[in-house]
């Protein structure tokens, strides 16, 4: 049996080929291809990600490390915890090691090892917290773009690795004040019922959500092994990478996706 191999961040990206559409060209065509399922008759859906898709959440983690900073458990890594004063949320990269060595710090020092391992054990406590997202920043225009799609008559539904015991009402309270269409007929929020489940597995079963629903238009995923998924279950629909920034999991590369790097 011929194992086809799955492919990491840029390489993954290097070896899909997407269609060659500016950002714009893309929104706009998800807009018109709602508007075509309306037409028709037949409900447009629309998916979207939240972490790192309509959410900038570097400053979430860029707001933890400086609380790591200015706490007792930064003291015995002084050397570390020096260097990361200046750190500014455009340095932050997907994971706190990304960050690290996207800062020039090397992540194989004993010393950084061992600080990294203390600011993991900080951020995991935090990061995923309804208390934290208030550090969050909706993408410039992902709010417009959104809620433009939702006046055309989409479905619109948030699928998010969130948890809802942990982080729903923030979600929710971010959602509002952003002013994503929420609250409204048409709209829903999927979150994970617990913490523990799995991702991956949980972006796929909402997949009989949408079904239910109507007819999927576009997803809109940061993280390829999620995009890949969806586009494996809807393979008529658009699937849309956002390019910000992704976890190392390896996904198949695939013909025919499209990509933005934002929502202007
Ligand atoms: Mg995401």
């Amino acid at each position: 049996m011929t194992q086809i191999t799955g492919k990491v961040r840029r390489e993954w990206v290097d070896s899909s080929e997407f269609h060659p559409l500016t950002n714009v060209e893309v929104l706009r065509n998800v807009h018109t291809g709602i508007e075509g399922e309306t037409k028709r008759g037949s409900t447009p859906v629309l998916l979207l990600d939240l972490d790192s898709t309509l959410y900038h959440v570097e400053s979430r983690s860029h707001q933890i490390i400086r609380e790591w900073i200015d706490a007792p458990e930064s003291r015995e890594h002084a050397s570390v915890r020096e260097r990361l004063k200046s750190l500014l949320p455009e340095h932050l990269g997907y994971s706190l090691t990304d960050t690290l060595t996207k800062f020039g710090v090397s992540v194989m020092d004993p010393a950084v090892e061992s600080a990294l391992k203390s600011m993991y054990k900080f951020w995991g406590r935090r990061f995923f917290t309804n208390e934290y997202l208030a550090y969050d920043r909706a993408y410039p225009g992902a709010p417009e773009f959104v809620q433009a799609a939702y006046e055309l008559g989409a479905e619109i539904v948030y699928l998010t690795g969130r948890d809802e015991p942990g982080m729903g009402k923030g979600t929710h309270a971010r959602l509002v004040a952003d002013r994503f269409p929420i609250d409204r007929p048409r709209t829903r929020l999927l979150l994970k019922k617990s913490f523990e489940l799995d991702d991956l597995e949980h972006k796929s079963a909402a997949a009989d959500v949408v079904k239910k629903l109507g007819s999927l238009v576009a997803s809109f995923e940061n993280e390829p092994p999620n995009l890949i998924a969806l586009s494996d279950i809807f393979p008529a629909a658009m699937h849309v990478f956002v390019d910000t920034v992704m976890s190392d999991r390896p996904a198949r590369p695939r013909a025919g996706l499209y990509r933005i790097t934002g929502f202007e």
